[in-house]
């Protein structure tokens, strides 16, 4: 745990404990940049950031890439106002790009059911990308409904609600550097 995140733990008492560091966190995010730029060296892949939760992880790995990439946002929903997860996704905010033909790697927050995701790569799938990858910080394996193909996985973790890294709780701490379970 660095300064920053004690910092952190002092100022939101309501944080239980840290889950994953702050270092740990830029650590393995620098293991995928490199494995992502090792198996993209004949392409330029779009890095799709699902809004809003994976921006930080964006951020920090699309500046670990060597290779050349292009990156586009899109925003999705599946809780249809409630917290369970319906999988069935309602798009907020489509991608600026064309996908046909281009390597596609969604960059997510979580994946915890599993239901988003693979509702979303059904739907790309229908614009005809050459490949759809998916990169996430943290996988909930154990809360899974739907078998996932995950490529490039930050970090497994049990089945807790966390934060901070970009996830949320009631919109808030996502801006916490380090991923911490709140107490119950
Ligand atoms: P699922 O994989 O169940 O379809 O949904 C994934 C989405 O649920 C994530 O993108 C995230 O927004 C939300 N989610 C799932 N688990 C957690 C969690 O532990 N913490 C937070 N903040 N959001 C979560």
């Amino acid at each position: 745990m660095t300064f920053d995140d004690q910092e952190y733990l002092n100022r939101y008492p309501f944080i239980d404990k840290v889950l994953i560091s702050s270092e740990e966190i830029q650590l393995r995010v620098r293991q995928l940049g490199n494995e992502i730029s090792n198996d993209y060296k004949d392409s330029v892949p779009i890095l799709v950031c699902i809004l809003k939760g994976a921006y930080p992880f964006l951020a920090d790995l699309t500046r670990c890439l060597s290779v050349d990439h292009e990156v586009d946002f899109m925003a999705v929903s599946s809780y249809d106002g409630g917290t369970q997860s319906t999988g069935v996704v309602k798009i907020e905010k489509d991608l600026k790009s064309n996908i046909t033909n281009r390597d596609v790697i969604l960059v997510e927050d979580i994946i915890d059911t599993g239901l988003t995701i693979d509702n979303l790569i059904d739907l790309l799938k229908t614009r005809n990308p050459r490949s759809i990858r998916v990169a996430a910080v943290v996988d909930k394996k154990i809360a899974r409904k739907k078998d996932v193909p995950l490529h490039y996985i930050g970090f497994e973790i049990p089945n807790e609600f966390v934060i901070g890294y970009g996830l949320d709780y009631d919109e808030k701490y996502r801006n916490l550097p380090f991923i911490g379970i709140m107490k119950a």
